[in-house]
């Protein structure tokens, strides 16, 4: 049915399920094709695998100033436990300490709450007080009652560091986001003025202010601490260096040993210029098959959106699967150019939007466990304008997760009818890929901003937007005859398949991953209620989509899929113009009214029934491992894949081999 087929060769008894606790599912992936590699390859890869591994720390401290302290603790009790192993402290405790793995420290990877603690905390003084002193992480000076003293409100006190990332907009946000992204008593009106003084609104090449660095007050005065090899992180980036550099020496061309270099002198040194000489090599380095991302890149970890979390993904092309990405990438000056923006807003020339499909070989630091299955990079927007972007599917991601998920129940319990049921079988996970090329490929690189607006004009509802961006753009081209024009795909309706399962998530099902009483926060979540909301809206006069009630359950029901992709063109048209033009009332008006609100009633139906389905809401990955082969001279001669091992032996594994940053 499907002009490109995704992944031929699917291993029917791979076990993907790896470990289940709280809200989350563990899962393994597979690397298809990885012995198809070169020896110098397989090199890289293990080199860069162990360049990922070396920042695990540096993640843990941005999410929290008490994280690696508080991990380091938490493994020593869990490593030396003699006590009843089924009590239900002991229980508690041990899904805490998954939890805490999971979000990289005590939030909530996604909603950034943070954990409660279900063991008491008479227990947890037990387990530390059986600890003897040289299993404390304690700090220089620090005795273990000064620790307790501090670490338990951290652990038990909810009114303490309650948010990694506050982004209620009538609030100080800096000062009340629990990360480590900011100094002791800076506020956002420090740090804003701060930033407002060094950017040149003129500057048409401006680097990422505040990436790689800490704002910190000393002695009253705002500054900046970075991070490099002899700042911030300075133990944890020797070691990256130190593995980029073997990386280097296996290098599969000398444009990949140049970025690679770049990369090094930038961590060398913290200089954001040659951040940006980097991104901008590395953006045009569309040759290599092995390719990866290390350093400070995404922030959505900040509330004020500027400092970079440390991620990095290891990866090589998927040859097959990439030929659809180029065809789409091919024809990105005419999805630009038919775009149903005001055309003033359009891109005159649409450059190198480079995209392939990869298959993902180590995740680490912001991209693990919990990850995206798409990435677009580098984010400095005149480097995408002037240079391109990078644009990756991770296929065998994708994969693991639609192969996990076969049978769960979720599409009897949420899809209104039997062939809605039959036209997601077919078309959801093709549309699904389809919709992921077309958002990363084409949907952020799409648009231009008007001279002199400043691309951080959006403020705290800049990342929501830009999704939306993306993904109206990919929605609205999903029904696109020119796909089947390309021979991407073979039934004009297949869209639909995406469409409903698009309306049901933004309407209702991701409801499933908030609280109940809390508002939708996390960027990708607002974005999908606005698209699906605003539709709704829009289109009840024509009864375009509906809730309807079926046996008292809630369903959604699209009545006129053509009408809808209109609706998805009108909003597109609405969000370019508040991008273009730097509009933050116009766009702060729509993720109130549209993004944010929850209705209880529905909220609450949605929880009940997927509690019956046993789906856990979030789901992540452990990696492989790799393993050099060597010949009795001492030459590596193999890199071995292995794929057996657990949860807690990974994440105890890591902290063993990788602690770089104290305890
Ligand atoms: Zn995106």
């Amino acid at each position: 049915m499907l002009a490109f087929q995704a992944n031929a060769v699917v291993d029917k008894n791979f076990d993907y399920h790896v470990d289940r606790f709280a809200d989350i599912e563990v899962l393994r992936y597979e690397v298809p094709e990885f012995d198809r590699l070169t020896l110098n390859q397989k090199k890289m890869i293990y080199y860069l695998s162990q360049a990922a591994q070396a920042g695990r720390d540096i993640i843990w401290d941005q999410n929290g100033k008490y994280n690696l302290q508080i991990r380091k603790l938490l493994e020593n009790i869990y490593k030396n436990y003699k006590g009843d192993k089924n009590s239900p402290d002991y229980k508690a405790f041990e899904t805490y300490l998954k939890q805490v793995w999971f979000g990289n420290g005590i939030h909530h990877h996604y909603s950034t709450d943070k954990f409660t603690p279900a063991f008491s905390e008479t227990f947890f003084t037990e387990q530390v007080n059986a600890l003897p002193d040289s299993m404390l992480p304690l700090l220089p000076g620090q005795s273990k009652a000064e620790m307790l003293t501090v670490l338990t409100p951290v652990i038990f006190d909810p009114t303490v560091m309650p948010k990694r990332v506050n982004q209620d907009g009538t609030i100080d946000v800096v000062a009340n986001s629990a990360s480590n992204l900011y100094g002791e008593g800076v506020t956002q009106t420090e740090v804003e003025e701060y930033y407002a003084k060094l950017k040149d609104p003129n500057d048409p090449e401006p680097i990422s202010y505040g990436l790689n660095a800490k704002v910190v007050k000393e002695n009253g005065k705002i500054k900046e601490e970075h991070y490099h090899l002899n700042g911030l992180y300075g133990p944890a980036i020797a070691k990256i260096i130190y593995w980029l550099d073997m990386a280097k020496s296996v290098a599969e061309n000398d444009a990949q040993k140049a970025y690679i270099t770049k990369l090094i002198d930038y961590y060398i040194t913290g200089d954001l210029r040659l951040f940006d000489e980097y991104s901008i090599l590395w953006a045009e380095d569309t040759a290599s098959d092995v390719d990866f991302v290390n350093g400070f890149i995404e922030s959505y970890g900040d509330p004020l959106g500027m400092t970079g979390s440390w991620e990095s993904y290891v990866n090589f092309k998927n040859k097959e699967a990439s030929s659809r990405t180029e065809t789409i990438s091919n024809n990105a000056q005419w999805f630009e150019d038919h775009s149903p923006i005001n055309p003033k807003f359009r891109k005159p020339n649409v450059k190198g939007v480079s995209a392939k499909v990869i298959n993902a070989a180590m995740l680490a630091g912001d991209a693990f466990p919990s990850t995206a299955i798409g990435i677009n990079l580098p984010n400095a927007n005149w480097i995408r304008a002037a240079h391109g972007s990078k644009s990756v599917t991770i296929e065998n991601i994708t994969e693991a997760y639609d192969m996990a998920s076969h049978g769960n129940g979720f599409n009897e319990e949420f899809v209104i009818d039997a062939p809605t049921r039959k036209m997601l079988e077919d078309y959801l996970y093709i549309t699904d890929m389809l919709h992921t090329d077309l958002h990363e490929c084409l949907g952020h690189a799409s648009g231009q901003l008007m001279p002199g607006v400043d691309p951080d004009a959006l403020k705290e509802n800049g990342s929501a937007l830009e999704e939306a961006r993306a993904d109206l753009f990919a929605l609205y081209y999903l029904a696109d005859p020119k796909l089947l024009e390309l021979g991407i795909l073979d039934n004009p309706d297949a869209y639909q398949a995406e469409y409903y399962k698009y309306m049901l998530n933004g309407l209702m099902t991701q409801l499933n991953r908030i609280e109940p009483g809390k508002d939708v926060e996390e960027a990708h979540m607002r974005n999908r209620q606005l698209i699906a909301a605003w539709i709704l809206e829009k289109g009840k006069k024509d009864k375009v989509v509906e809730l309807v009630k079926k046996n008292n359950k809630t369903y959604v029901k699209i009545n006129d899929y053509r009408k809808m992709r209109d609706l998805i063109g009108q909003l597109l048209s609405e969000v370019q113009r508040i991008k273009s033009e730097g509009d933050y009332k116009a766009g702060n008006e729509l993720i109130q009214k549209y993004a944010v609100k929850v209705d209880p009633k529905l909220h609450k139906e949605v929880l009940d029934r997927y509690s019956k389905l046993d789906i856990p809401p979030y789901r992540g990955f452990i990696n492989p491992q790799y393993e050099l082969i060597y010949d009795n001279d001492g030459n590596i001669t193999d890199v071995k894949l292995k794929y057996g091992e657990n949860y807690v032996d990974q994440m105890l594994r890591l902290s063993q081999d990788y602690t770089t940053l104290g305890f």
